[in-house]
């Protein structure tokens, strides 16, 4: 076991932990882990782009974004998070212009400005262009931008490290940060980092479901870590399904599409988009158009011989327009299902794509132990943390955003939060935890297989706790994924070596997952409202009175070993917006 001494220890290299870096290492002596190259985050997949109220192609201000953002997260989204959100993506996207980001531009020079669901102008008056882009590569252009100004930097990355345990030390009572765990994919070598300051950003957890736009490696590590170290995790039942994932597949087709024009239709050809949100259409929030979608194709009116899709249409947009703005996706159509979109729709249904919850912070990415208490010396930013300015239901292009603005609040606070105060002693055998876990998967003998376990937690998902649930199918999908941990226990590894060995992380990822669905599940069924991205047919309208209140998931053990998970709220951060009916 190797142990390694840093002020600031950052796990991630996705938008969210560079942003950070960059911040982090002018100010202490900071270490980057990632079980991925950095250019392979997910920040990278990222297409349709980034929002600031610029204006530089329609009248626009960050007032309205703020408002925008709060509607959106059907009035869970702590507001004045939200606020610091709308007025510092300004400065956010001219830092990365800056840092030389090569924005599309208008005919003047200006960054250029489209369309995205649910950013509109004057409190919903009509649809309004404020998402920044590179094509439909906005996030590749963001991570590759970002990556070479930590190198320009000097920031030091262990690649291929995965963090596997945070170590935590009462000192006077308090539980503070000490450092983390991870393993070396390369040698299967265990190496702790003791560390003043600690900051996840390791991103999401769409894994859980089938049909999902997320990467292989979205498998809510830093959540999960957190989670069995006793910290809590908020709102895990949002989870955001995107309108336009490539039918059967999930792999994502931007919401650009429908911001350069783009029309969802129905096996009658129909604009079904009209009935649903009379101003906005085929640009409302993401959770309505979802709902509609899967509205239409339950009732009857679904395309294809079993009626499961509908169409995205870009027939009517110039092919000059589709090459210059959308040309990624354009090529998805064309690779994936043989179809070309110049002349011809495009099969897509919802897809599983982004986490609203996660390991809750402040507005200074400070991770929280309940509403007040902060963990000293832990932060988190990006898609794995709940600040929460998405609330119910992110808008489009506002994820970007979140890690370019918390990415840079956190890597500050921790960095001088790690000049201001000492090392915390590392706990006794501090890598115990992780030994144990990784020998106990590579010697077991036990029958199951990774691929089955993950394949039927992503069954009973799709099938239970997607766009539309239930008491019955939430009770479902509690009853087997504690089905399922229970033969995990029983899960083995094929490969029993120490090098590259993929097959025993791809163990640890599913063990993050199964518990990470079953806190999404149980919060799921106690939300007995609908609201944002969480729709339950059995109690269909948002009820503020009961649940205006975030959701606090904690791990707790009992004397006999039994693991329960304890659910408790926190109020929402209310400034300026009082909650208003919700229509687009
Ligand atoms: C296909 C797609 C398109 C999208 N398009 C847009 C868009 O146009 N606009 C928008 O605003 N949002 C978009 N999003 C959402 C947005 O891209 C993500 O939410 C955001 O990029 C997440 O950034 P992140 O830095 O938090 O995480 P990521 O970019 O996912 O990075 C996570 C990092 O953590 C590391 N990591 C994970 N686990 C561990 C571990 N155990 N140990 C060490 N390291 C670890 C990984 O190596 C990686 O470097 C899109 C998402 C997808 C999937």
């Amino acid at each position: 076991m190797q142990i390694h001494k840093y002020d600031t220890v950052i796990v991630g290299a996705g938008g969210a932990g560079m942003r950070a870096a960059i911040e982090a290492t002018k100010r202490s002596r900071t270490a980057v882990l990632t079980k991925l190259y950095p250019t392979r985050s997910h920040t990278g997949a990222a297409q349709g782009g980034m929002a600031a109220a610029l204006a530089n192609v329609e009248e626009d201000n960050w007032e309205w974004h703020t408002f925008d953002t709060v509607k959106g997260g059907d009035y869970l989204v702590d507001q004045d998070a939200a606020e610091i959100l709308a007025k510092e993506a300004i400065d956010a996207v001219l830092d990365l212009e800056k840092m030389g980001l090569p924005f599309n531009r208008t005919p003047e020079g200006n960054i250029d400005q489209r369309r995205f669901g649910g950013h509109t102008r004057s409190h919903g008056e009509a649809a309004v262009r404020r998402a920044c882009y590179a094509a439909d590569r906005t996030g590749h252009m963001i991570l590759q931008t970002l990556y070479q100004n930590c190198v320009k930097e000097g920031v030091e990355f262990f690649n291929e490290f995965y963090v596997l345990d945070l170590l935590l030390n009462e000192v006077d009572g308090v539980k503070k940060t000490a450092g983390v765990v991870a393993y070396e994919l390369a040698t299967g070598e265990i190496h702790v980092f003791q560390a003043k300051a600690v900051i996840f950003a390791s991103g999401g957890t769409g894994k859980f479901f089938k049909v999902t736009s997320n990467a292989h490696t979205l498998t809510g590590d830093g959540q999960a870590v957190a989670y069995r170290r006793g910290l809590p995790l908020e709102d895990m039942e949002f989870f955001q399904f995107h309108p336009t994932g490539i039918w059967r597949m999930g792999i994502l087709l931007t919401e650009g599409a429908r911001g350069e024009g783009g029309i969802l239709r129905n096996k009658d050809g129909e604009r079904f988009m009209e009935k649903y949100a009379p101003v906005m259409k085929d640009l409302a929030s993401r959770d309505v158009v979802s709902r509609a979608i899967y509205t239409e194709i339950r009732e009857g009116r679904g395309c294809g011989p079993e009626g499961d899709h509908v169409f995205l249409d870009l027939t009517h947009l110039p092919p000059e327009q589709l090459d210059a703005k959308l040309p990624d996706i354009t090529e998805f159509a064309r690779t994936y299902l043989g179809i070309e979109p110049y002349t011809d729709p495009i099969p897509i249904q919802p897809t599983a794509h982004y986490a609203m919850g996660g390991i809750p912070t402040n507005v200074m990415g400070e991770v929280l132990l309940d509403n007040t208490t902060v963990v000293p010396g832990l932060y988190a930013a990006g898609e794995v943390a709940c600040v929460s300015v998405h609330g119910a239901n992110r808008l489009g292009t506002n994820s970007l955003l979140d890690i370019n603005v918390f990415g840079r609040r956190s890597g500050i606070a921790a960095a001088e939060y790690a000049s201001a105060n000492d090392y915390v002693e590392l706990p006794e055998d501090p890598a115990s935890v992780v030994e144990e876990m990784v020998e106990s998967l590579r010697n077991s003998t036990g029958t199951e297989r990774v691929t089955e376990i993950r394949k039927a937690l992503q069954e009973t998902m799709d099938a239970n706790a997607m766009v539309f649930r239930t008491e019955a199918t939430l009770k479902q999908a509690v009853s087997d994924i504690a089905e399922l941990k229970e033969r995990y226990k029983n899960v083995s590894v094929q490969d029993k070596g120490k090098r590259f060995n993929t097959d025993l992380l791809e163990a640890v990822e599913l063990g993050n997952l199964l518990d990470l669905a079953e806190v999404l599940a149980v919060s799921a069924l106690a939300r007995k409202e609908s609201r944002g991205g969480h729709y339950r047919e059995d109690y269909p309208t948002r009820d503020d009175i009961n649940f205006m209140r975030h959701t606090m998931a904690y791990r707790e053990v009992a004397a006999d070993g039994t693991v329960n998970i304890r659910l408790d709220y926190k109020p929402v951060v209310q400034t300026r917006y009082q909650p208003m009916e919700r229509k687009y």
